[in-house]
């Protein structure tokens, strides 16, 4: 008989893993608690179509999983756009200093029609019936031979095996074990820190390319402004425009329409008047229950990311942790959870 294998989270980790299994004509159940697909990684359409990302965005060289991936897909990257001024406000009363950045030998990627068709990909490679959404793991119970997976829906899902695809925090405050797993992991879950938990992403779409018209690259490093960090966000065909980047922890405090004036009046005082008339904005604090639980015990990024406890199988070789959290290399970013996928096809 086939085995029957669940996956709870359809994060690229778990998409990956569904992928990777049917490869092997495995078959796979997804369980995933949000509306959508992706996790981590949200691109959203501006008012001229232009994907925007709220998540995930960029990767290199180094990232040689995600670059095989991409290629097996048959999908396309490109250079992050950095050509021309630069600025860097170090104090909100003086002017920001100008750079210019030199072309790298190991630039940063983006994926053309944004993050999301890896998502959008991988999904279309499965059977739609074997993804459900709005359906959390609440319960894994041990019943000998399988396991019992129960959900948000009050199902009780039988498994060979159940790979948990989703931050080991949330696994430790959302998911009830039955027996409990050993003190040792128990203690180590709240304490593995969820790469970009908490972070404040931001969008903005224009029609025209201003400040590439003006000789900017449209990247910025801010230590005085509600924006932090800023690049270029024109997509792979150069025809559709805007920016992305990072707010301050503290905009966490305004609301969504405060954030998005303070973040134009930063904007227009260092690239002009232009950056008013925007087409689109979209901005996401990632603290929702789909990445962060209430109770944060963490005191440095990438804290406890990779621990050996989450190599471990639990419920006599019947449960797995995947993931970026748990990849052993490059955990918190979508290499990561590339790896963490096949480092599970490895060991089952
Ligand atoms: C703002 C931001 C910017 C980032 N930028 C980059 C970048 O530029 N480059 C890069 O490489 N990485 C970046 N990352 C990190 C990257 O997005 C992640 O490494 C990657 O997407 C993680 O994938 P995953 O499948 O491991 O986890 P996730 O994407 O977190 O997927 C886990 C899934 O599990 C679901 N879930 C949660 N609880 C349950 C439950 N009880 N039952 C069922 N499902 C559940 C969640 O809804 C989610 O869909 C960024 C992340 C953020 C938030």
């Amino acid at each position: 008989m086939k085995k029957q294998i669940i996956i709870v989270g359809g994060g690229l980790s778990g998409l990956t893993l569904a992928y990777l299994l049917s490869k092997h004509s495995l078959d796979s159940i997804i369980l995933e608690a949000s509306p959508r697909l992706g996790g981590r990684i949200q691109t959203v359409s501006g008012a001229f179509e232009t994907p925007l990302e709220l998540g995930a965005t960029w990767f290199s060289d180094m990232h040689q999983n995600m670059l095989h991936l991409i290629d097996d897909l048959g999908l396309h990257k490109f250079k992050q756009y950095s050509k021309g001024k630069s600025l860097f406000q170090t104090k909100s009363f003086e002017p920001p200093q100008q750079f210019n950045v030199p072309e790298s030998e190991s630039p940063s990627y983006r994926l053309a029609d944004g993050t999301q068709k890896l998502i959008t990909t991988l999904a279309n490679q499965l059977d739609t019936k074997t993804i459900r959404l709005n359906t959390k793991a609440t319960v894994i119970t041990d019943l000998g031979s399988i396991l019992e997976v129960e959900t948000s829906k009050g199902q009780k899902l039988k498994a060979d095996k159940v790979i948990l695809c989703l931050p080991p925090q949330l696994v430790g405050s959302q998911i009830q074990f039955s027996p409990q797993l050993p003190n040792d992991i128990s203690k180590i879950l709240p304490t593995v820190q969820t790469w970009m938990a908490g972070a404040i992403k931001f969008v903005l779409e224009y029609e025209n390319p201003f400040w590439r018209n003006n000789g900017q690259s449209g990247m910025l490093f801010s230590h005085c402004g509600i924006v932090t960090e800023m690049y270029d966000h024109t997509n792979f065909e150069e025809n559709r425009f805007g920016f992305t980047g990072f707010l301050n922890s503290n905009a966490h405090s305004y609301s969504k329409d405060v954030r998005r004036d303070i973040v134009v009046k930063q904007l227009a005082s260092l690239l002009g008047k232009e950056t008013s008339n925007f087409s689109s904005y979209f901005d996401k604090v990632w603290i929702d229950e789909f990445i962060m639980s209430d109770n944060q015990i963490i005191q440095r990024p990438h804290q406890n990311n990779g621990h050996p406890l989450l190599q471990h199988s639990y419920m006599n070789n019947k449960l797995f942790f995947s993931g970026t959290e748990a990849a052993l290399e490059f955990s918190g970013y979508m290499e990561g959870a590339i790896l963490s996928a096949k480092q599970i096809i490895d060991r089952i």
